[in-house]
Formats: structure tokens, C-alpha cells, sequence
């Protein structure tokens, strides 16, 4: 139950939210008129129907519904044309002429709810956007180690018990499930490396594997397949296995993630994979400079426009949206407005 002081709090939190994003909306670049060409990257996850229950084991950040994703499309399109991201970089190095304004839209991860939402409206829309695609990971349910302690969470699998890692999970056992819960506890686990995270959920026996489930949550090999040849969608790479590519790995990890991950995809589909996008945004010099030797360019979580003459393609911005953040026409427009 909500507090007298929550209630409070958010009563004068609320319109103060919409005075600014009504600032934002009106002084935004996506309404300005611009001295060089502009490049938006929008960045999503997960398109599910509020009800789908893949929700309940998904942080809110991480999904739009298909209805905003429909109106995001609706309002991109009265600013700006959408391109797919891979023909702004060609234009770009081929110093060809770019619009004012352009945008690019992004998948992370490979969901198999892209392909079952996203695509279809694309498709009907004419548009196309890219999805980056975690390679060693395809057709695997619950991948990620935070799907995984929610999925154990939400069956209340006692096998959080057996690993003292695992303590803060296990304690909401015997609990009602909650996602704001299960969101606090996933971040309490951060404080340990995914390494130690994975071993320990992998320690948990096999019926805890992803790969033993029969539903998967990322799109399996046929499906970004499918996709790629559609010409609605460019893949790209997410790394092998969704390492973070920060200073904890090893330079043989972060070769097999960014190599290894590119050699993967391209035998899969079978031409180049010229983009990449970074696990969680984190990277290291040694990183990016592997990225630069590879990729033609790569995209960060870092917030914010590309423009034109102080870009750097490898390390290019993106505007993160999801429910959360970009539910309504006015709260999408704050975002695109480039001023936080
Ligand atoms: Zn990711």
C-alpha cells in the first residue's frame, strides 16, 4: 500500500514532470531547425502486451507495449524520416549528402518478442530498424542472469537456498511476487561480477539451464534469419555471450566476445556484420579499439543526438525509451528533445 507521504510526494512530483517535459517538448531539437544533419538512435529491448506474462520476469526499463512502440512510430515520423542505421553510416563515410534530421531505431539483445511484435508493425509501416543480436545466445530462454533469478524467484525454487550469493533472492521466497522487488533485488546482485553470478545460477543443477527450457525468449537462428533477409531489419553484433567489456576480462574474453561474436553472425547469415553495440555500455580503451579494427560502427548506452560534425561512429549515442520513460505522445517527445 501506498503511503500518505508516497502519495504526497508524487502528487507534486507528477505535474512538476509534466511542466518539464512540456520545456522540453517545446525548445527539443526534433522541433529546431538544425545547422548540420542530426542522427537520433533510439534504444529498446522488449515489445510485450501488458498482459503477456514474460512481463512479470522482466525489469520495467527493459519493455515497451506494442501500442506505444506504434505511437513512437507515429511521432518519429512527423520530425524526421526513420533510417536504418547501417545506410546513415554509409552516407557518412561516403561524405554523401544526410537529412537535417534522421532516426534510427535499435533492438538489443535479440528478443524473440521483436520478431513477434516489432516486426510485423515495421513491415506494415514500410520501416526498417536493427537488432543486435547476442550470438552464443540465440533461441535461449531466461539468457540473461537477472531473467534467470526472476524466472527462479517467480516458480519460488528453494534452489536459491544453496548458494550464498544468491542469499537476497532466496529471501523473498515465500513471499508475493512483485517486479519492483525482484527489479531492487537484481540490483543488489550487481555488486558481484556476471561471472560469479552465472557460475552460481549454473551451479543450481540443470533444470536452472536456459538452454533446457522449451520456450525461448531470444529469437532463435530461422527467425533472425528471417529477419535479415526481410530487409526490415539489419543484425548486428551484441557480443558472444553478453559479457560486459570492461577491465574484468581477459584479452582472449574480449577478442572472442567482439571477433568471435562478428565471425558467428556472418556465418549464420552470411555477409558482413559491419555494427556493433556494447553490453550495458561498458567498454575499456583495448575494447574499443578492437571495435574500431572491426566494425564499421558501434553504438553505447551513453544518452543523447549525434550531430554531425562531433561524432565519433564507434561510440555513437543513443535515446533509451521504454514504458517507463515514454508511455504517452508528450513524455516520447521529451525524450527525442535531446535535453535529458
Ligand atoms: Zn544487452
Amino acid at each position: 500500500m501506498t503511503s500518505l507521504k508516497t502519495r504526497l510526494t508524487q502528487s507534486i512530483k507528477q505535474p512538476v514532470k509534466a511542466a518539464l517535459n512540456q520545456v522540453r517538448d517545446l525548445r527539443g531539437a526534433h522541433r529546431a531547425h538544425l545547422v548540420e544533419p542530426t542522427l537520433w538512435i533510439l534504444m529498446y529491448h522488449r515489445v510485450l502486451p501488458v498482459n503477456d506474462p514474460r512481463c512479470e520476469t522482466e525489469e520495467p526499463g527493459m519493455v515497451v507495449t506494442p501500442e506505444t512502440f506504434s505511437m513512437h512510430l507515429e511521432e518519429i515520423q512527423r520530425w524526421m524520416p526513420i533510417m536504418a542505421l547501417e545506410d546513415w553510416v554509409r552516407r557518412y563515410e561516403a561524405g554523401e549528402p544526410l537529412p537535417e534530421k534522421a532516426c534510427a531505431i535499435t533492438f538489443d539483445d535479440g528478443w524473440l518478442d521483436n520478431y513477434e511484435y516489432a516486426y510485423p508493425e515495421l513491415k506494415r509501416r514500410g520501416l526498417v530498424a536493427s537488432i543486435f543480436a547476442v550470438a552464443d545466445k540465440a533461441g535461449q530462454a531466461a539468457p540473461f542472469w537477472p531473467n534467470r533469478v526472476a524466472d527462479l524467484v517467480l516458480r519460488q525454487s528453494p534452489l536459491l537456498r544453496q548458494n550464498p550469493v544468491l542469499a537476497p533472492a532466496a529471501e523473498l521466497l515465500g513471499q508475493p511476487y512483485s517486479r519492483d522487488t525482484v527489479s531492487a533485488c537484481i540490483q543488489s546482485l550487481k555488486y558481484h561480477s556476471e561471472d560469479t553470478l552465472n557460475a552460481a545460477l549454473d551451479n543450481l543443477g540443470e533444470a536452472t539451464q536456459p538452454e533446457n527450457s522449451p520456450t525461448p525468449d531470444l529469437m532463435p537462428w530461422s527467425a533472425l534469419r528471417e529477419l535479415d533477409i526481410s530487409g526490415v531489419f539489419t543484425i548486428g553484433s551484441h557480443t558472444r555471450t553478453h559479457r560486459r567489456l570492461n577491465h574484468a576480462s581477459s584479452p582472449e574474453q574480449r577478442h572472442d566476445e567482439i571477433v568471435g561474436s562478428q565471425q558467428h553472425l556472418q556465418q549464420q547469415l552470411g555477409h558482413d556484420v559491419p555494427l556493433f553495440c556494447f553490453p550495458n555500455g561498458d567498454y575499456d580503451d583495448a575494447s574499443l579499439r578492437l571495435v574500431r579494427e572491426h566494425y564499421r560502427a558501434a553504438v553505447t548506452t551513453q544518452n543523447g543526438l549525434n550531430r554531425h560534425g562531433s561524432l565519433d561512429l564507434h561510440q555513437l549515442k543513443r535515446i533509451g525509451v521504454h514504458e517507463g520513460n515514454a508511455k504517452t505522445p508528450l513524455q516520447f517527445r521529451a525524450r527525442l528533445s535531446g535535453l535529458g
